[in-house]
């Protein structure tokens, strides 16, 4: 017997060597590894680069969380946890969302922690969707919202937003993406990569259609703090009847500058959805990182002031950076100040042709000059699309990390997206350098 060789030789591959099937996983296939995952990469062999291409802001997290994750590791809290998260957490995350966001939630279980937001949307469109449920997305939207329900074999069916709409939608157009297998409508306000903020007849709208045709709202509130001018965030769960039918993705990585350490969670009312979340929490992490917990609760227990300090800064920055793409980048780019998030996500002027002009070789120190990042027409050799070719130049010219628009659905195409959310002096130095590549054009 093969196996019984296997266990004396010890050679426990030799079975499943013989017997390798090349399909593995083949709804993979479907998924792309975004083109935000792509350009970081490259950004990584560039000298010298702006990184205005991921949404990580520049700020450090508040002392509050420094602090509390330096007790945690004293203390030794290095052990497993409870797979929804620290009871002290849960109950002060419940209370945030009661008083701040409007949610009657009920106690600390109708909260899940998360290893940040992305992993609430992973489990969420895992525990909910059944094979070929659709979900209405915006376009554009963050990549990884279209492919985590794609990943639960759910099918995404967009919306546009228009930015003559201040990056808003259509509400007929949206009512009339709804078919029988619609099963969610996600939204995402203020939006990545639009800024736009839904106002509060938008979520009124998107209300009555979910209770009418009884779906299920997924809102990704990941900018909820991040909001400029008169703009204010409205929760869709806080509205008549709305949040048993609703659940919110939130996230510490914006609001307390905590990308890197992982931490989202979930409100959910249902409690069947629950259960099933809980399972998969379980398997994907079996608990978030009991020292980040408590860092969270140093964010939450520490002072708030942080969160609008960060605000500030990021509105002085919105306008520097606005200022800059005004003059350096006169007739190449248009667009308004966004009234949330931190990206500005400018329209590639229609007279500007990336494409013409020639790609120079890089005196910028990128080691890749051939990379292939978008897609290429095959008799040119040129990429397909305006909005990657405006990208490439300006990473490999001007060392300026962007993403462009088509990444975030075809709606962007036109379009390219910065993270404003850097340094005052990293912003600077992105618009000197696309002065200078514009004016080599
Ligand atoms: N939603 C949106 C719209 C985002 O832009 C992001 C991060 N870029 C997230 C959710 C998730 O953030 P994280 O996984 O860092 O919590």
């Amino acid at each position: 017997m093969k196996i019984c060789e296997n266990l004396r030789t010890g050679d426990f591959c030799a079975n499943l060597r013989e017997s390798v099937d090349p399909d593995m996983a083949k709804y993979l296939d479907d998924i792309p590894l975004s083109g935000i995952t792509k350009i970081r990469d490259l950004m990584y062999t560039v000298k010298d680069p702006f990184r205005l291409d991921q949404g990580d802001v520049s700020f450090d997290a508040p002392e509050s969380v420094k602090q509390a994750i330096c007790r945690a590791v004293a203390d030794g809290h290095s052990h497993y946890l409870q797979t929804g998260g620290l009871p002290l957490l849960r109950e002060l995350l419940a209370r945030k969302l009661r008083h701040r966001n409007r949610l009657p939630v009920e106690g600390p279980d109708e909260v899940l922690v998360t290893n940040g937001g992305i992993h609430g949307l992973y489990l969420l469109c895992q525990a909910l969707l059944e094979p070929g449920d659709e979900v209405l997305v915006p376009d554009p939207q963050w990549p990884p919202a279209c492919s985590n329900i794609v990943t639960a074999r759910g099918v995404v069916v967009r919306y546009p937003l228009y930015e003559t709409r201040d990056w808003r939608f259509d509400a007929a157009e949206l009512a009339a993406s709804i078919t029988p297998r619609t099963r969610a409508i996600y939204i995402n306000s203020p939006n990545n990569p639009t800024g736009g903020v839904l106002t509060s007849a938008d979520l009124q709208l998107v209300a009555s259609l979910a209770r009418e045709r009884d779906l299920w709202v997924i809102s990704d509130e990941a900018y909820e703090d991040v909001l400029f001018d008169d703009a204010e965030h409205v929760s869709i769960g806080s509205l008549e009847k709305m949040y048993p039918r609703t659940v919110s993705v939130f996230t510490f990585s914006k609001s307390y500058a905590m990308t890197g350490l992982r931490f989202g969670y979930l409100a959910v009312k249902d409690a069947r959805l629950r259960e099933r979340l809980t399972k998969l929490l379980f398997l994907t992490t079996s608990n978030v990182s009991s020292i980040v917990q408590y860092g969270a609760i140093g964010a939450l227990q520490g002072s708030q002031v942080v969160i609008e300090q960060f605000r500030v800064e990021l509105e002085a920055r919105r306008q520097l950076f606005y200022d800059g793409i005004a003059t350096a980048a006169r007739g190449v780019f248009s667009g308004r100040p966004p009234r949330g998030a931190f990206y500005a996500f400018l329209k590639i002027e229609p007279g500007w042709q990336a494409e013409k002009s020639e790609v120079r070789s890089p005196e910028s120190g990128v080691r890749s000059p051939e990379s292939d990042l978008g897609q290429r027409t095959p008799d040119t050799g040129q990429p397909a699309s305006r909005s990657w070719a405006l990208a490439e130049r300006l990473i490999k010219e001007g060392r300026i990390g962007c993403v462009p628009g088509v990444d975030f659905g075809t709606c962007g195409e036109d379009y390219i997206r910065f993270c404003f959310a850097r340094e005052r002096s990293e912003l600077t130095g992105a618009l000197e350098s696309m002065r200078a590549v514009f004016t080599k054009a």
